[in-house]
């Protein structure tokens, strides 16, 4: 199933749940705007070279369009178009002011010089930048993409429209970054597993958990359940995972990591094999890494009793039906990891304040925020007698059709969302 597919079958799943007609679902379901443009540079070598750049603005009814920029590849329009989807859900899931957009540049970062990147993000301002802006479409990094090349954004768009910081958000801290942006989206997992937990009656420390990836998300993830005192049993990356049943000391881990690049030949472990870990014995699991990676072929031998999805789209629509049938408890992705995005929220209000927070004021606004979803989650999901991932896509939708309506779009399709 391809990854547009995979969010549309969610969103079919709600919308159904909502009662609502096929002309409004095709009306949220379809993008804005979708943007292609040739992007034309001189290599290094003085050869001419020319990239693919898109950018789709899915939905502006709640406010300007938010979403990555990834540099990849094999960037393929259906994917951006599912995650800019994606981001419009996860934007009014967390009820902050924006819609969902998403980017990127067909290029591989890998085999193109610091000058090269910079021609070429420049390259793709010149071609994009009347249709982004701070109350347009604010973009942020993606796979291949950096606090760098957010600063190369900001400073072309500054050359057409004057001084401009909350153009994009994931800036450095010099130029109008935010504290806690890095760890945002790890704080907000662990915020939502907080949350579940509480309402569970269960402390985080007589938990254990499985994470799949040690990146950004999963290695901020482990940091802050070691730091709660929970049991952080076995992790993975790319080249393998690693198990210990005591515990893995996970400031041991961040040091080994550091210096060899990943978490496999850790002394204080025991080797496991890399896909073994999702069927890991443990409380929580914790998919951190890829999409797509809990299918109908591994569903039945997940034995967690807990699924929080810190990557995007990792249970296939299968696998998801399996876990709803055995009882498992799953935290859907758009509520998951929406941390991320919520302080690139708390970037753009600093930049257009123009006054910094500090970072104990960015961590409690967005406990806040991750706290108030979760409950409202779960007074739909317990109302509805429905899980999680539908009861946030319902309200994602309840929340973005009410802004259509109230903007102008008063049929009775609409209304009907409304009341
Ligand atoms: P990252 O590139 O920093 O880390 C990815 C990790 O996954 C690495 O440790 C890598 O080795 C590991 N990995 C790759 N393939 C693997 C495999 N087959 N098995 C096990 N581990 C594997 O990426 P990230 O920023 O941590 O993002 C992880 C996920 O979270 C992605 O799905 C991303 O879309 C999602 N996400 C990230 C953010 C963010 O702010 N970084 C926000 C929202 C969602």
């Amino acid at each position: 199933m391809k990854a547009s597919e995979q969010t549309n079958y969610y969103f079919r799943k709600a919308s159904k749940e909502l009662g609502m007609q096929a002309q409004l679902e095709r009306v949220l379901m379809s993008a804005k705007r979708e943007v292609k443009v040739e992007i034309v540079v001189e290599l290094d070598n003085k050869e001419v070279a020319s990239f693919t750049g898109f950018r789709v603005q899915h939905d502006s009814s709640r406010g300007p369009m938010k979403g990555g920029l990834r540099y990849h590849p094999e960037v393929d329009p259906d994917e951006v178009n599912s995650l800019a989807s994606l981001m419009t859900w996860k934007t009014a899931v967390v009820n902050i002011p924006y819609g969902g957009a998403k980017g990127g540049i067909s290029c591989d970062p890998g085999k193109l010089s610091h000058q090269e990147l910079q021609r070429i993000t420049r390259a793709f301002i010149d071609e994009i930048h009347d249709i982004i802006g701070p109350q347009l479409d604010v973009p942020a990094p993606d796979m291949g993409t950096n606090a760098q090349t957010m600063a190369w954004i900001v400073d072309q768009f500054s050359k057409y429209h004057g001084w401009t910081p909350a153009v994009v958000t994931g800036k450095p801290l010099e130029l109008g970054g935010s504290e806690g942006r890095e760890a945002a989206t790890g704080q907000g997992v662990y915020y939502a597993i907080e949350a579940l937990m509480a309402d569970e009656g269960k402390s985080i420390t007589e938990l254990s958990f499985a994470i799949q990836g040690f990146g950004n998300v999963g290695s901020f993830v482990a940091q802050f359940i070691a730091a709660a005192g929970g049991k952080v049993v076995a992790i993975s990356d790319y080249g393998g995972a690693i198990i210990n049943r005591e515990g893995i000391d996970i400031p041991a881990l961040m040091a080994f990591a550091k210096v060899s690049g990943t978490v496999v030949g850790f002394p204080h472990a025991e080797p496991l094999q890399r896909d073994m870990l999702l069927s890991t014995d443990c409380d929580v699991l914790i998919p951190a890494a890829l999409g797509g990676v809990l299918t109908k072929d591994n569903a039945k031998d997940i034995q967690a009793r807990y699924i929080i999805e810190a990557a995007n789209g990792p249970t296939t629509p299968e696998a998801d039906e399996y876990f709803l049938k055995s009882g498992k408890i799953l935290l859907p992705d758009i509520f998951v990891n929406a941390g991320g995005v919520v302080v690139s929220y708390f970037e753009w209000v600093q930049n257009i304040q123009q006054f910094r927070w500090r970072l104990d004021r960015v961590n409690t606004e967005l406990k806040g925020i991750m706290m108030d979803a979760y409950r409202e989650i779960r007074s739909i999901a317990k109302s509805s007698h429905c899980d999680f991932r539908t009861a946030a896509f319902q309200l994602a939708i309840s929340r973005v059709a009410s802004a259509t309506a109230l903007r102008g779009l008063e049929t009775d399709a609409f209304c009907l969302i409304r009341s």
